[in-house]
């Protein structure tokens, strides 16, 4: 089956087309400033073994960018099918799906307005989630879609884990609690750990892992026998550790200090929080880790204090998960950070030898990823240290061929 993945933001449309036996990645592309100033500037860009396309067009809504990616994949050079009809599906990351779901599910009516409604909840993703289910409608309209969400891994936290000490009635009344997100990603790299931790003898509802998703944003997610047990962000994607933009966690009575104190509005400190704390709040440098890790090599002294903090907050929390689940099977890096990070991977882990955990410091310096896992552990350390690159798109695909061949519950 070939399904079209689509990941669509408020403004920009990421698109990637899977053949799903064998698995394979056909081609992908994103759409860039959809919406922004009309669209007036917008581009896509597509990628595909042929070649690249760059085309840069009016993209005033997210429904006219999708006609551009429908041109692309049926591009008789470029494209990946002929006509539109043998495309099986399309799956869609929704950012929010609630309580209501805990897996992947087939969009009908029903399905979208709870997404809908979701929107309060997350008002910078959910409505970009939409526009992209409305625009695979209009232009794709015979073609099952399916949503996967990235809070629904996290269904299978403990009450105890996901109920703030707030008043009852605000998690009855209005929802409040955390929900976590980068689902699909701690999913993926999760399931890929079990299948090495089960080939050095820990049965899968045996294993503990701990994964680290250190991209902008950044998450931690306590895993006992493939199912998260806690996740470090919360009600929206700011708590936890030290992200991009993002402070994580903060004493909550900083919020009416700003307000009572310093005269911010509510809208202000939801943007100091957001964008304007994190790596680039305390470096004063960027919010990128490559320029804020140089910063600190030469001698940045807000830079190296910036690290010091993101490393720090990784370490604490490994800590509390292993608490969490009574021991550690493996600690996984993944995304942008993770992934590519040897000195964030290496003080991470520092001095967690009592917890297992031994780094082998030649092997996360010459990590060097293709796709398959590499353990960065020494022999003989009794828990795993592993990288693993994420893969939310085939993850969302995999979902989105087992639903529509009904291999998995719709
Ligand atoms: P997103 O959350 O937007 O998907 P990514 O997973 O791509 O983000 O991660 C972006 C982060 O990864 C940035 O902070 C970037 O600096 C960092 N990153 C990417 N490559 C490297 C690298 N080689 N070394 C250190 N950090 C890196």
């Amino acid at each position: 089956m070939i399904v079209l993945v689509i990941n669509c933001g408020s403004s920009s449309v990421k698109y990637e087309a899977f053949q799903t036996q064998p698995e394979k990645s056909l081609a992908s592309g994103l759409a860039d400033r959809v919406t922004v100033n009309g669209g007036r500037q917008a581009v896509l860009i597509h990628h595909s073994p042929a070649g690249d396309i760059r085309h840069q067009a009016e993209m005033p809504t997210h429904e006219v960018a999708l006609g551009y990616i429908v041109e692309a994949v049926t591009d008789p050079d470029h494209g990946v099918v002929e006509s539109l009809d043998e495309i099986g599906a399309v799956g869609h990351r929704v950012v929010h799906g609630g309580e209501q779901f805990s897996a992947s599910t087939v969009i009908n009516e029903e399905v979208i307005s709870a997404i809908q409604q979701f929107c309060e909840l997350a008002p910078l993703h959910n409505p970009a989630n939409l526009e992209g289910i409305h625009a695979c409608q209009k232009h794709l309209p015979d073609i099952p879609q399916v949503a996967v969400f990235d809070t629904a891994f996290h269904q299978t936290i403990p009450r105890h884990a996901f109920i703030y000490g707030l008043p009852y009635e605000l998690y009855q009344e209005r929802g409040i609690r955390r929900y976590g997100f980068h689902g699909t990603s701690h999913r993926y790299v999760a399931s890929r750990a079990t299948d090495i931790l089960q080939q050095r003898g820990t049965a899968p509802q045996d294993q503990r892992v701990i994964t680290c998703h250190l991209g902008n944003g950044c998450s931690m997610t306590a895993v006992r026998g493939g199912k998260s047990i806690d996740t470090s962000l919360g009600f929206t994607p700011l708590e936890g550790l030290l992200m991009g933009t993002r402070c994580g966690d903060l004493d909550p009575a900083v919020v009416p200090y700003l307000i009572n104190e310093m005269g911010l509005s509510a809208d202000q400190v939801d943007d100091l929080l957001n964008q304007q704390s994190g790596l680039l709040g305390v470096s004063g440098v960027s919010s990128d880790m490559r320029d804020v890790s140089a910063a600190a090599e030469e001698g940045h002294e807000r830079a190296q204090l910036a690290l010091d903090i993101f490393c720090y907050r990784i370490k604490k929390y490994i800590g509390a998960y292993a608490a969490a689940l009574g021991g550690l099977d493996a600690v996984v890096f993944t995304a942008g950070i993770g992934e590519n990070d040897p000195e964030v991977r290496r003080r991470s882990v520092a001095g967690l030898g009592y917890l297992g955990l031994h780094l082998n410091d030649a092997a996360t310096q010459d990590v060097s990823l293709d796709g398959q896992p590499v353990d960065i552990s020494s022999s003989d350390s009794p828990a795993r240290i592993l990288v693993i690159p994420t893969a939310e798109e085939l993850m969302i695909a995999r979902d989105t061929a087992a639903i529509v061949e009904g291999k998995a519950p719709a």
